[in-house]
């Protein structure tokens, strides 16, 4: 899968679930963070292994929830943007990376077909193999142009939603980046 869809599915998901736009726009990044893995040769097993995909999150997820219960929604949605890029490319992870150095697959197809009446089938392939050079893929596939163009229809039919989206996604940008240089709205000294 490609980072555009990594990135933009999980995060139109929180949002059309209202989940904390602000959170949900500053975490998405994360959601294309494994794939990183490809610049030390591993791609598919460093970042998509269960330890950085399920086991540090969850000791954020535990740590918050015991000491600082003001982090616990950041680290439920850093938990959700990592686990979305596991389960999306379930095509191919060595998921029990370093243990398994295999790759597991899981590519459920779903068929139709017209001839003699429209008939639907489906295949399921999975199991194990050894892990595979996935290290180039497009950055936009065929999948990432088709969301690319549907997004953009939809911009074009909701331009006033657009753009007061446009503004809050903006500001929200800047506050986030006030915050971590210390910028901000205090004023200068
Ligand atoms: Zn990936």
């Amino acid at each position: 899968m490609d980072p555009f869809q990594h990135l933009i599915l999980p995060l139109l998901f929180l949002l059309a679930m209202r989940i904390d736009t602000r959170r949900a726009v500053m975490f998405a990044p994360l959601a294309i963070l494994p794939d990183f893995d490809s610049l030390f040769g591993l791609h598919r097993a460093l970042g998509h292994s269960f330890v950085p995909v399920l086991v540090l999150p969850m000791i954020i997820l535990l740590y918050a929830k015991y000491r600082k219960p003001e982090w616990l929604l950041s680290a439920l949605i850093v938990q959700f943007y990592l686990a979305s890029h596991g389960v999306l490319d379930m095509g191919g992870v060595a998921f029990l990376w370093p243990l398994v150095p295999e790759q597991f697959y899981f590519e459920p197809t779903i068929t139709y077909s017209v001839d003699g009446g429209p008939i639907f089938g489906f295949q399921l392939a999975y199991g194990m193999r050894e892990l595979q050079e996935m290290g180039t893929t497009s950055f936009l596939s065929d999948a990432g142009v088709a969301l690319l163009f549907l997004g953009a229809l939809m911009v074009a039919v909701f331009r006033m939603e657009a753009r007061a989206a446009l503004r809050t996604l903006w500001e929200t940008i800047l506050n986030a980046l006030g915050r971590l240089f210390g910028w901000g709205r205090k004023g200068g000294t």
